[in-house]
C-alpha cells in the first residue's frame, strides 16, 4: 500500500513536471510567423481605413481568456501622439499587440528591452516600427535646435534623422519622420537584443508610416 502511495506520487510529480514545460515552452513559442502576423496588422488597417471594423477581442470573455497569459502576435513600437494608437488603426483586441509607445517612437535602451522580452518570452515574431506624418515630436526636432548636445534625451534620439534627411527634396518633417522610422529599424536589427534573430531570420523588423487623415499605413521598403 506504501509502496503503491508512492508510485502515485512519482507518476504525479512526473506528470506536473511535464505540464509544467509544456506550458513554459508553450509561453516562448511564436503565436505565428512573421508573414502570417503582418498580414493581420495590414487586414485590419484595412479594415480601419474603410470603417468597416470587427473589434476583435475586445470581450469580456477575451479577458478571461488571456487573463492568466500572454501571447501576442506582434509588437509595435509607436508614438505617444493620441490619434496613432495601435489596437485601434490595427483593429485589434485585448491580448493581439504588444505595445510600445514613445513620443516619437524612439528606441532606447529601455525600448529596446521591453521589445527584446516580448520577442525572448512572448514569442512575437514581427517588431513594426511605426511613425507616423506630422509628428509632434520630429517637427521640434526638424525645428528645434542647432546642436545635439542643447536638447534632451528624446530629441537626441531624434537627432539622426533630422541630420540624415537634411536637404532632401520634399517636405523636411515628412522626410525626417521616414528617415527616423529606418534608423529606429536599423538600430533594433543590430542591437545586441534582437541582432541574432533577425541574422537568423527568425524574426522580422518591419517600419510604417501612418496617415492621420486617411488612416492608411503605408510599409517602408525595408
Ligand atoms: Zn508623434
Amino acid at each position: 500500500m506504501r509502496r503503491n502511495r508512492g508510485i502515485l506520487t512519482v507518476v504525479a510529480l512526473a506528470m506536473l513536471l511535464i505540464s509544467v514545460r509544456a506550458a513554459v515552452a508553450d509561453e516562448h513559442a511564436p503565436a505565428m510567423s512573421a508573414e502570417q502576423a503582418l498580414k493581420l496588422l495590414l487586414e485590419g488597417n484595412q479594415r480601419f481605413i474603410a470603417g468597416k471594423m470587427e473589434h476583435p477581442y475586445q470581450t469580456p470573455a477575451r479577458r478571461v481568456e488571456i487573463a492568466k497569459g500572454q501571447h501576442p502576435f506582434a509588437a509595435v513600437l509607436a508614438c505617444s501622439d493620441s490619434r496613432t494608437g495601435p489596437e485601434v488603426v490595427f483593429d485589434r483586441g485585448l491580448g493581439d499587440i504588444f505595445v510600445v509607445r514613445v513620443a516619437g517612437n524612439v528606441a532606447d535602451q529601455v525600448v529596446i528591452e521591453s521589445l527584446d522580452y516580448s520577442v525572448k518570452h512572448l514569442g512575437v515574431r514581427v517588431v513594426m516600427i511605426l511613425g507616423h506624418r506630422r509628428c509632434g515630436a520630429v517637427i521640434a526636432a526638424v525645428e528645434g535646435h542647432e546642436e545635439p548636445g542643447d536638447v534632451g534625451p528624446m530629441l537626441t534620439e531624434l537627432w539622426p534623422a533630422v541630420e540624415a534627411s537634411k536637404g532632401a527634396p520634399g517636405d523636411p518633417v515628412e522626410n525626417a519622420v521616414r528617415e527616423n522610422v529606418k534608423l529606429v529599424m536599423k538600430k533594433l536589427a543590430t542591437s545586441g537584443e534582437l541582432s541574432a534573430m533577425v541574422k537568423s531570420g527568425e524574426l522580422k523588423i518591419v517600419g510604417g508610416v501612418y496617415d492621420l487623415d486617411t488612416g492608411k499605413i503605408e510599409m517602408l521598403p525595408n
